[in-house]
């Protein structure tokens, strides 16, 4: 949302200069430039690569949407292969050399928290089910809410200059080193889940995130130690991981209040990413 980037930006070539195959706005009043906003990178650009585009940069420029975004929303082919979020984020982000797989999970959170509030607004009505009283309710979430979360630093955790953290997990006293997670890991995490639901594999979200993000043990990277390290590690090291491992990540902070409408339950939540978080009402 804030323009300060703009004079870094204006030295590449994209948004400032009209691509030759276009006419020009000025002669031309059948076309129209669709306006832009950007959108605060929860990780501020720090975690990319030299060379990235996004590298150092802390906001990305995004379109707003268009109803031709919308036709991509409502179709049926790439809802059914789970590439619509996908689609829509190779085309609001200005920038054809970011490839939105890349993306830091949490950056392309905010992105689609950003493209959902300038599309329908920050209201997001949706329902839910209580995890008190288990009724199917009705409930406002408020996007405009949503706010950044930091890296969090602490005494358990080490930054690299690598760009990944290792965490110290107490029991089995072992350094961890992990890294952030992409657009191409969720993805990969997830068909990797509804795979094994199918062939009745067992549930192991768990243990498949991190062998996802875990980089290296006590400085060693091999498959077979890491594997190891999850099938024998204690549920106290394995939650230790886990917190401080969700306290690094940067990201779009999504909990917000909820108040049962059936029930007394008051308490905080994670808004729902739901299959009607692009078509609520
Ligand atoms: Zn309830």
């Amino acid at each position: 949302m804030s323009p300060r980037n703009n004079e870094a930006r204006s030295s590449t070539k994209d948004a400032s200069t009209p691509s030759p195959e276009l006419p020009s706005p000025n002669n031309n009043p059948l076309s129209f430039v669709t306006p832009t906003e950007f959108v605060d990178l929860p990780s501020k650009g720090e975690f990319y690569a030299q060379g990235h585009p996004l590298h150092k940069q802390d906001t990305v420029e995004i379109r707003f949407m268009t109803a031709k975004d919308e036709d991509i929303l409502t179709s049926r082919t790439l809802l059914k292969k789970g590439l619509v979020i996908e689609r829509l984020l190779q085309n609001i982000v200005v920038n054809k050399a970011i490839n939105p797989a890349d993306l830091l999970v949490g950056d392309r959170n905010a992105i689609i928290v950003a493209a959902r509030s300038t599309g329908y607004g920050s209201e997001y009505k949706t329902k839910l089910n209580c995890p008190s009283c288990g009724e199917y309710v009705e409930y406002d979430f408020d996007l405009g809410e949503a706010s950044v979360t930091e890296a969090e630093a602490s005494e358990e955790v080490t930054r690299t200059e690598n760009g990944t953290f290792v965490i110290r997990i107490p029991k089995m006293n072992l350094d961890i080193e992990t890294r952030l997670l992409t657009g191409r890991d969720e993805t990969y995490l997830s068909k990797l889940a509804s795979s094994k639901k199918k062939h009745d594999l067992g549930d192991t979200v768990l243990t498949d995130q991190f062998r996802q993000f875990i980089v290296s043990v006590n400085g060693q990277s091999g498959k077979d130690i890491i594997n190891a390290l999850i099938e024998n590690m204690p549920a106290y090291d394995s939650r230790f991981l886990r917190k401080h491992y969700q306290a690094i990540v940067p990201n779009v902070d999504l909990t917000q209040n909820f108040e049962c409408s059936s029930c007394e339950l008051e308490q905080e939540m994670e808004v729902p990413f739901t299959a009607d978080f692009f078509w609520s009402k």
